[in-house]
Order: C-alpha cells, then structure tokens, then sequence
C-alpha cells in the first residue's frame, strides 16, 4: 500500500472503538471482540491504537520503540474481527489486518522486529519450516501424476500430526490419488504476518516451482493460513487451491456414521473471515455430529488467539484467548470444540489442557475420518 493510501485509511478511522465488541441485539447482549484489546486492556492495543502508532510513526513523531508499543504492534492476532465489524457498521472498508502487516513491515525495516520473530526466520532459512525441526513427516505420494496435491503445512506436520494423518486416510478411504511434496517448504506465512516480507519470497519461489513441476490442478489445504497465503500472496500458478472442507463437500456417497457427539464450531479467522469460507466446514460437520452454534460465530467470531506471530511471542494470552472460546463452548453445550484449522486446535487443545475441565478437541477432517465406514 502506498504512504497516502494508508494515511489516508488511518484518518478515516472515527476512533469509535465499536469495532472492540461483537453485538447481538436480539438478546441486547454485548461480547467483546479484540482479544488483544480484551487482554491487555489499553487503548493502544485495539484497532484504532494501532492505527495512532503507526500515524505517529510514517509522521515522524516516534522514533524510538517503547516495550509497551512493541507489545501492542505484535500481539494482535490480526484476527480481522475489527475489520468485519467496522464494515458492518460504517460501510468503510479500512482494511485493517493489511495496515496492520504493513504497519509491522515498517517496523521490520526500522530493525523494530521481536527476537523471538527474528528466531522464527533464523528456523525457518536452517531447515525451510517455522519450528526448526530436522526430521521430515512421513508421507508418501500414492501417484507421482496424480491432480490432486496435498500441501500439509508447518503445523500439522510438526505440531498436530493427526490431521495430516487423518487427511491421507481419508484420500485413502475415498481411493483418491494424491501427491505430496518431496520438499515442502513452509509457505511463509509467518515471516509475511509478522513483517518479514523478504525473506518469505524464497520460499514462495520454491513451492510454486515444486507445484507447477508435479502437474498437479488442485492443491487442497487442511492449513487456512497456508491456504490464505497462497490465495493472497503467491502469484497465480493456474492451479486451483481449496481447502479440506471444500473438498470434502465436492465428495458423494460419502458413507458416514453420525457420531454421537454434540460439537461446537469454531470458525478459523483466516478460513472464515480472510478467505469467506464458512458454509463448507458446517456442512461437512453436520454429517458427522450434532453442531452447536456458539454465540459468535463467522464474521464475529471470538479468534483463538494464536495466530500473526502471537503464539510465539506471547504464549499467555494465546492460550487466555483460547481458553475464553473453551468456556463459550461448554455454555453452547458442546462437549468437543471443533475446527478447521492445525493452529486453532495446538492452541485450543493446550488451552483444553490447561484448562482441565474436559472438553475435547479436533479438526474437522479428524472426525470425518473417525466417521467414515470402512
Ligand atoms: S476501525 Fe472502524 S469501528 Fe474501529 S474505531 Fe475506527 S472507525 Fe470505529
Ligand atoms: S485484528 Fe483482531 S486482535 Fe488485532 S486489533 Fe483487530 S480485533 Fe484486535
């Protein structure tokens, strides 16, 4: 975005701060909707604060980062949560979580990056995924030609293999081909939320070689944040890209067991509000168990807490966030939380953990899986 374009987003910005709540007016009920905001409990970490600090910053009135400012840049979840609810009640679209990477990009150039996001890069350059490990997630290509690819991503390789696993099997299940990369190499996303655009271009330039050399015409995703990235920022491969969910409503005769199971549906924040998908995970879980709508859901939908870099940088309030979505579970009546996305369930099922009052956690696919008849 050019400096005019983003001054100009920033002044439109009423600092109403409405965007910080979620409404339901029917029940005249108000939740709030910033988790960063919610958390830290100061101006400058919701959407209109930031939009200050970086005012301040491309006008010359700050020059030097305070650790409160570092904190209230990076622990936004760039959830989008603000942007949506900003929308609904202006008819503006100040395209928030994109001034608020661009405002991290500023911030990078600066050498304002946290060590912490800087250690993530330094992994990711030694051995091309976001957690640094050396060993390789075992999954083998049934059909070195087959249209479909498989892109697993950082997280359910390393973190949450079972939805890899689960993912295969159901191909397996479905007798569907498929391919995976001999050299997955993470998709960036995480360099490119916290900032890090430079160094996130070879690894676009990589998998986008890696993808058009295996033929492939649809790359499914089980990762929103992958799939995002390749939506929004990769160049166009001719390929079409979908998500798990997708793809399993495109299936028939799909022969499931409905499993006696009352569910709740968390929406991912960039499956749902990024990418618009909200209809296709529903769908898809209503098949395989009783789904139980939470108060905010889709565009107002609570975020998990983990995502754009927080996780990593500041691991007490992802899992505050995440416990927060528990507790709304269990008032739904649901006895699992489910969702649709690697980092939503590390960060829930911890959070579970922590929590230890039982409540379950799982991806869609890992249900759909249980629920398939052999
Ligand atoms: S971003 Fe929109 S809703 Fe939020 S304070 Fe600014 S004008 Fe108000
Ligand atoms: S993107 Fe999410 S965490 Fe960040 S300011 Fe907006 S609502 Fe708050």
């Amino acid at each position: 975005m050019e400096r005019e374009e983003i001054l100009s987003a920033i002044y439109h910005c009423a600092k109403c701060k409405l965007c910080s709540i979620a409404s339901f007016h029917p029940s005249e009920e108000w939740l709030p909707l910033c988790p960063s905001g919610e958390f830290y409990g100061y101006q400058a970490f919701y959407a209109p604060g930031k939009l200050e600090i970086f005012r301040e910053i491309l006008e010359g009135e700050l020059s030097e980062p305070s650790e409160g400012l570092l904190k209230a840049v990076y622990s936004c979840t760039l959830c989008g949560a603000c942007y949506e609810k900003c929308k609904q009640i202006t008819s503006v679209e100040i395209r928030l979580p994109e001034l608020f990477e661009e405002l991290r990009e500023e911030m990078v150039k600066k050498g304002w990056a946290l060590n912490v996001h800087k250690d993530i890069a330094k992994k990711i350059k030694e051995t091309r995924n976001a957690y640094g490990e050396k060993y390789k997630y075992e999954a083998e290509s049934t059909d070195r030609n087959a249209d479909v690819l498989y892109y697993i991503g950082c997280t359910a390789r390393y973190r949450v293999p079972e939805i890899a696993d689960a993912m295969l099997q159901i191909f397996d299940k479905f007798g569907i081909k498929y391919q995976v990369m001999d050299d997955e190499w993470c998709c960036g996303s995480v360099l490119l939320r916290t900032g890090q655009v430079e160094e996130a271009k070879e690894l676009m330039e990589h998998n986008v070689e890696e993808i058009k050399r295996s033929g492939a015409k649809t790359v499914v995703f089980t990762c929103p944040g992958c799939l995002m990235t390749f939506e929004k920022n990769y160049p166009d491969m001719g390929v079409e890209l979908v998500h798990s969910t997708q793809f399993l409503t495109r299936l028939k005769g799909m022969k499931v067991k409905k499993l006696d199971m009352e569910v709740a549906y968390h929406d991912p924040c960039h499956l749902g509000r990024d990418l618009g998908i909200y209809e296709e995970p529903r769908a898809v879980l209503k098949e395989v168990a009783n789904v139980k709508e939470m108060k905010r859901e889709r565009e107002q939908a609570w975020c998990c807490g983990s995502g754009g870099g927080v996780k990593s940088a500041f691991d007490e309030f992802a899992l505050w966030s995440a416990v927060e979505r528990i507790k709304e579970a269990k008032e739904a009546g649901a006895e699992a939380l489910v969702s649709a996305c690697p980092f939503c369930k590390r960060n829930l099922r911890e959070a579970a953990e922590k929590e230890g009052k039982g409540m379950k956690v799982y991806d869609v696919v890992e249900l759909v899986n249980r629920s398939l008849e052999e």
